[in-house]
Protein backbone atom coordinates (compact mmCIF):
# COMPACT_ATOMS: atom_id res chain seq x y z
CA UNK A 1 0.00 0.00 0.00
CA UNK A 2 1.45 3.74 -0.66
CA UNK A 3 0.77 6.85 1.37
CA UNK A 4 -1.38 7.60 -1.18
CA UNK A 5 -3.62 4.24 -1.11
CA UNK A 6 -3.78 4.90 2.50
CA UNK A 7 -5.22 8.68 2.46
CA UNK A 8 -7.63 7.67 0.26
CA UNK A 9 -8.69 4.53 2.59
CA UNK A 10 -8.51 7.03 5.40
CA UNK A 11 -10.63 9.81 4.58
CA UNK A 12 -13.22 7.54 3.62
CA UNK A 13 -13.59 7.00 7.56
CA UNK A 14 -14.00 10.85 7.95
CA UNK A 15 -17.31 11.90 8.40
CA UNK A 16 -16.22 15.27 6.55
CA UNK A 17 -14.82 12.55 3.74
CA UNK A 18 -11.89 14.58 3.45
CA UNK A 19 -12.70 17.32 1.71
CA UNK A 20 -11.16 20.14 1.95
CA UNK A 21 -12.02 22.38 5.33
CA UNK A 22 -11.21 25.68 6.42
CA UNK A 23 -8.68 25.98 9.53
CA UNK A 24 -11.60 27.40 11.47
CA UNK A 25 -13.87 24.92 11.14
CA UNK A 26 -14.95 22.61 13.61
CA UNK A 27 -14.05 19.82 11.46
CA UNK A 28 -9.93 20.83 11.28
CA UNK A 29 -9.78 21.86 14.95
CA UNK A 30 -11.41 18.51 16.23
CA UNK A 31 -8.93 16.64 14.02
CA UNK A 32 -6.09 18.98 14.91
CA UNK A 33 -6.83 18.15 18.86
CA UNK A 34 -7.03 15.04 17.81
CA UNK A 35 -4.18 14.19 16.44
CA UNK A 36 -2.21 16.25 19.87
CA UNK A 37 -4.55 13.17 21.49
CA UNK A 38 -3.77 10.47 19.88
CA UNK A 39 0.28 11.73 19.88
CA UNK A 40 -0.40 12.17 24.20
CA UNK A 41 -1.63 8.71 24.46
CA UNK A 42 1.17 6.87 22.12
CA UNK A 43 3.67 8.98 25.02
CA UNK A 44 1.20 7.74 28.15
CA UNK A 45 1.66 4.24 26.86
CA UNK A 46 5.08 4.35 26.72
CA UNK A 47 4.64 5.96 30.56
CA UNK A 48 3.41 2.93 31.20
CA UNK A 49 5.67 0.86 29.74
CA UNK A 50 8.77 2.43 31.72
CA UNK A 51 6.33 2.80 34.72
CA UNK A 52 4.98 -0.21 35.57
CA UNK A 53 6.66 -2.74 33.52
CA UNK A 54 10.24 -1.99 33.60
CA UNK A 55 10.53 -0.68 30.29
CA UNK A 56 9.74 -4.28 28.83
CA UNK A 57 7.87 -3.86 25.81
CA UNK A 58 5.81 -7.32 25.38
CA UNK A 59 4.24 -8.28 22.15
CA UNK A 60 1.04 -7.15 23.36
CA UNK A 61 2.07 -3.40 24.30
CA UNK A 62 3.93 -3.75 21.14
CA UNK A 63 0.41 -3.90 19.43
CA UNK A 64 -0.98 -1.28 21.05
CA UNK A 65 1.73 0.88 20.18
CA UNK A 66 1.09 0.02 16.89
CA UNK A 67 -2.81 0.68 17.17
CA UNK A 68 -1.91 4.31 18.60
CA UNK A 69 0.77 5.06 15.68
CA UNK A 70 -1.84 4.49 13.70
CA UNK A 71 -4.24 6.39 14.91
CA UNK A 72 -1.76 9.22 14.44
CA UNK A 73 -1.27 8.48 10.97
CA UNK A 74 -4.95 8.84 10.53
CA UNK A 75 -4.83 12.38 11.70
CA UNK A 76 -2.66 13.35 9.64
CA UNK A 77 -3.81 11.97 6.79
CA UNK A 78 -7.06 13.21 7.10
CA UNK A 79 -5.73 16.97 8.18
CA UNK A 80 -3.31 16.74 5.48
CA UNK A 81 -6.54 15.74 2.89
CA UNK A 82 -8.03 18.76 4.58
CA UNK A 83 -5.06 20.77 3.19
CA UNK A 84 -5.27 19.56 -0.14
CA UNK A 85 -1.98 17.97 0.46
CA UNK A 86 -1.21 14.42 -0.51
CA UNK A 87 0.00 12.08 1.99
CA UNK A 88 2.71 10.76 -0.35
CA UNK A 89 4.01 13.76 -1.07
CA UNK A 90 3.87 14.74 3.19
CA UNK A 91 6.22 11.83 3.61
CA UNK A 92 8.58 12.42 1.07
CA UNK A 93 9.08 16.23 1.96
CA UNK A 94 9.97 14.87 5.26
CA UNK A 95 12.31 12.36 4.21
CA UNK A 96 13.76 15.25 1.65
CA UNK A 97 14.48 17.62 4.88
CA UNK A 98 16.29 14.36 6.84
CA UNK A 99 18.56 13.12 4.22
CA UNK A 100 19.46 17.21 3.83
CA UNK A 101 20.31 17.46 7.42
CA UNK A 102 22.12 14.28 7.19
CA UNK A 103 24.08 15.34 3.96
CA UNK A 104 24.66 18.62 5.69
CA UNK A 105 25.70 16.89 9.21
CA UNK A 106 23.04 18.64 10.64
CA UNK A 107 21.06 15.68 11.79
CA UNK A 108 21.19 16.97 15.38
CA UNK A 109 20.55 19.94 17.03
CA UNK A 110 17.42 22.64 16.66
CA UNK A 111 15.32 24.78 14.95
CA UNK A 112 13.21 23.79 12.19
CA UNK A 113 15.06 25.22 8.91
CA UNK A 114 18.56 23.99 9.87
MG1 LIG B 1 -5.85 6.04 19.99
Amino acid sequence: MTFDEYQKQAITTDTFGGKPQPITSMAFISKLLGLVGEAGEVADKFKKVYRDDESELTPEKLELMKKELGDVLWYISVMGSYLGLSLEDIAQLNLDKLSDRKARGVLKGSGDNR
